[in-house]
């Protein structure tokens, strides 16, 4: 497949991207994945596998086995054992030096991994290429560096890592989520049992591989792949000490049931549905583009994405147009085309999810606009939307879509913004637009969000912490903060 039609227009002249695929010759993916439990590939004791597919083309990529009750106790069993006999045991010196080995490996197979990453979910190459798959590696880095730093980082306070932790992630950022979770639990001494998602389970089985490379003793990181009922197992399990979950606001609800009563300790990213605010001081252009990054780039499968946007009274036509003509040359199509901006949709039922949504906004009245770009025939594709005449209780404004769809709604005062940008169950993140480093500041502290980000979007460091307020969760993952949450202070 190819993106034939990524035409662009600039004044009366336009013209189309020669396609520019990612070759996939160093990619090695297997036809079946088994469980990686204690060091080994193992069958899974369920006998069953399911299928992981390409959502651009809808094919198979590859079997993956389906983990059951006893297959998440094989794993949970198998993280104690490496608990009590090795990891807990090790310097922290020596811990860093796995991590750091983890860190090089993935940059040296940054090129595999970013295109198992656009072939599994979906997402286009550069994103892969240039965001998760770097900052993977990254994650791995700065994190390395604290498992000798313990003292420091908490000083004054003697702490112990918990035990074995569960960590169940979601398909929007696979091997990311995967760094984000997996690193900070080892440098503070536990080990753990990982559930990737059950839509995009390769870059974590890949990861298995790299670990076994980096001659991790066995049974530190076990990844057990399988949907909800073997996440569930692991929520469950008995002798799990910590839960660490992100992915959507309706399973963190059921997990935290789940725990209350227990000794296991949590941390839950959930939803989003943050506001990107633009004020007429803004440098426009500038907040234009990171509009479309915040919303478009990466499908809107991002729980931080900034899909509902607030513009000023004097600058609001002005911004429109640009959006719509920058929406307009924006490229759907081949994940794997260097020139893809928008890639496929993760799987099936997200895309119908996306459409019901889209189906809701019309019903309630809002305007559309979308560009007038083809999307291939195979595969599951949403052009890039943009509501406007919205209301702040319609349901595309109150709801996580988690697609490429934006709403807009228009605004006089800060005062005003303020309430109707809090005005939401979430609160994950925000972007604020504007030349006034005071407005900055008068916004962030009065923001419920756990991230701000200003003249600027989707930006990330390993060493900033992430996570939310309300319904987006609590914990922080990032940081100084994203270690505190795996470890006892005794
Ligand atoms: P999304 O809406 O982003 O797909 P989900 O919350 O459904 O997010 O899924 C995120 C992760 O949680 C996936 O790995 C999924 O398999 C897992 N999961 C789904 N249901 C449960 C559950 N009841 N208990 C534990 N994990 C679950």
């Amino acid at each position: 497949m190819t993106n034939k039609k990524a035409k662009l227009k600039l004044g009366n002249t336009s013209f189309s991207y020669a396609p520019a695929p990612e070759s996939t010759s160093h990619v090695n993916i297997k036809s079946q994945y088994d469980l990686f439990i204690g060091g080994k590939w193992q069958k899974p004791s369920s006998k069953k596998y399911f299928t992981t597919l390409n959502p651009s083309t809808e094919k198979e990529i590859a079997k993956v086995a389906l983990a059951d009750k006893t297959d998440v106790n094989k794993a949970v069993m198998a993280a104690r054992m490496a608990y009590e006999t090795t990891w807990s045991k090790l310097s922290g010196k020596e811990r860093g030096k796995y991590i750091y080995r983890i860190a090089r490996l993935i940059q040296e197979r940054a090129r595999e991994f970013a295109v198992i990453e656009s072939i599994d979910g979906g997402k286009p190459i550069r994103e892969s290429r240039d965001i998760d798959v770097p900052l993977a590696a990254a994650h791995f880095f700065y994190t390395a560096g604290w498992a000798d730093k313990l003292e420091y980082a908490f000083p004054q306070r003697e702490v112990s890592p918990l035990g074995v932790a569960g960590q169940i992630i979601p398909w929007n950022f696979p091997l990311l989520m995967a760094a984000w979770k997996i690193a900070p639990a080892l440098a503070t001494g536990n080990t753990v049992v990982l559930k990737p998602a059950e839509t995009t389970p390769l870059t974590a089985l890949k990861l298995a591989e790299l670990l076994q490379d980096a001659e991790l003793p066995d049974g530190v990181v076990n990844i057990i792949t399988g949907a909800g009922e073997t996440g569930a197992h692991l929520v469950n399990h008995k002798d799990v000490n910590k839960i660490a979950f992100t992915g959507s606001t309706h399973v963190g609800k059921l997990i935290q049931s789940a725990v209350v009563g227990t000794s296991k300790k949590t941390t839950l990213e959930l939803g989003g549905k943050a506001a990107n605010i633009i004020f007429e001081d803004a440098p426009i252009d500038q907040a234009v583009e990171g509009i479309i990054n915040g919303i478009y780039f990466n499908q809107g499968h991002v729980c931080c994405a900034g899909s509902r946007l607030f513009i000023q009274e004097p600058v609001y036509d002005q911004v429109i147009q640009k959006l719509k003509d920058r929406i307009s040359t924006l490229i759907v199509g081949d994940p794997l085309d260097k020139n893809t901006d928008i890639g496929a949709i993760n799987s099936k039922e997200q895309l119908k999810t996306i459409k019901k949504y889209i189906k809701a906004g019309l019903e309630e009245g809002a305007e559309i606009f979308q560009s007038a770009c083809s999307v291939p025939k195979e595969g599951f594709w949403v052009k890039p939307t943009l509501f406007t005449g919205v209301a702040q209780s319609s349901k595309i404004v109150q709801e996580e879509i988690f697609g490429p769809v934006l709403t807009v709604q228009s605004f006089r005062t800060v005062d005003e913004v303020i309430q109707k940008a809090n005005n939401t169950p979430y609160g994950l993140s925000a972007g604020i637009w504007t030349d006034k480093g005071s407005k900055i500041f008068n916004l962030t502290s009065q923001m419920k969000a756990g991230v701000v980000w200003a003249n600027t979007y989707n930006k990330f460091d390993p060493a900033s912490p992430f996570g939310g307020y309300k319904e987006s969760g609590f914990g922080r993952e990032g940081g100084l903060q994203g270690l505190a949450p795996y470890v006892q202070f005794n």
